[in-house]
């Protein structure tokens, strides 16, 4: 079965909202790809406007508005929670222990989820098994207890190979950052380009250990 045919049968299954992830990686765009070739009602697309964002990520925001003609919707944190989170660690204090790091995360990314979540049934993701450790388990339709929402990963056995195929196949918009060494795309502060041989996610927090590298958003437990 085309991955498009099994995505439209489970979101076809859904009754309510359907929100869609776009975090500016090469997953988000097929996603994104696959869900508006579905026969469906509306759907949102959303990001997490951390403040944080690489340069080239606000170019793919645009071109990617453009190419799919539908708005990517902004969820931002709290305005004081970032002013006290700054005056507490200062530029790069989210890289002194694993604390702090997942104050900011909480902060910049966590909390502006709950609220692209909110009243919606089902979120779709471009999560892929392959990309990490911490993701081994991955299903493609799984129930997230801590945000309550049935998630729904349609690309969770993809390889690498037939990811960046179908964006060719497709002539889909990339990320810039793919071209300058980055393998996985996050926040400036907290995403490093990495070596051929270097895992996908070990540019994402370089200094922590494999199994930290989560930031809360896809840690299915409350
Ligand atoms: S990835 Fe880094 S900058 Fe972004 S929210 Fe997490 S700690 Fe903060």
């Amino acid at each position: 079965m085309l991955y498009k045919d099994l995505l439209q049968q489970i979101v076809s299954k859904i009754n309510g909202k359907i929100a869609l992830s776009f975090s500016y990686q090469a997953e988000d765009v097929v996603a994104l790809h696959l869900l508006s070739q579905c026969k469906i009602d509306s759907f949102e697309v959303f990001t997490l406007d951390t403040g944080k964002l690489f340069d080239e990520c606000e170019k793919l925001h645009e071109e990617t508005e453009k190419f799919f003609k539908l708005p990517i919707k902004r969820y931002f944190p709290k305005k004081e929670d970032v002013e006290n989170l700054e005056k507490k660690l200062g530029t790069w204090g989210m890289r002194d222990n694993l604390e702090n790091r997942h104050l900011c995360c909480h902060i910049r990314k966590v909390e502006p989820l709950e609220c692209a979540l909110k009243g919606k049934s089902a979120w779709v993701t471009g999560l892929r098994a392959a990309q990490s450790i911490t993701r081994n388990e991955l299903k493609i339709v799984e129930f997230d207890e801590k945000f309550n929402i049935f998630k729904i990963n349609p690309l969770a056995f993809w390889s690498n190979e037939e990811l960046f195929g179908y964006i060719k196949e497709h002539n889909l918009p990339l990320n810039p950052l793919y071209s300058k060494g980055f393998k996985s795309i996050g926040c400036k502060p907290c995403t490093r380009a990495v070596k051929e041989d270097e895992d996908i996610r070990a540019g994402r927090w370089w200094w922590e250990n494999q199994e930290h590298k989560e930031c809360g958003l896809h840690i299915n437990e409350k």
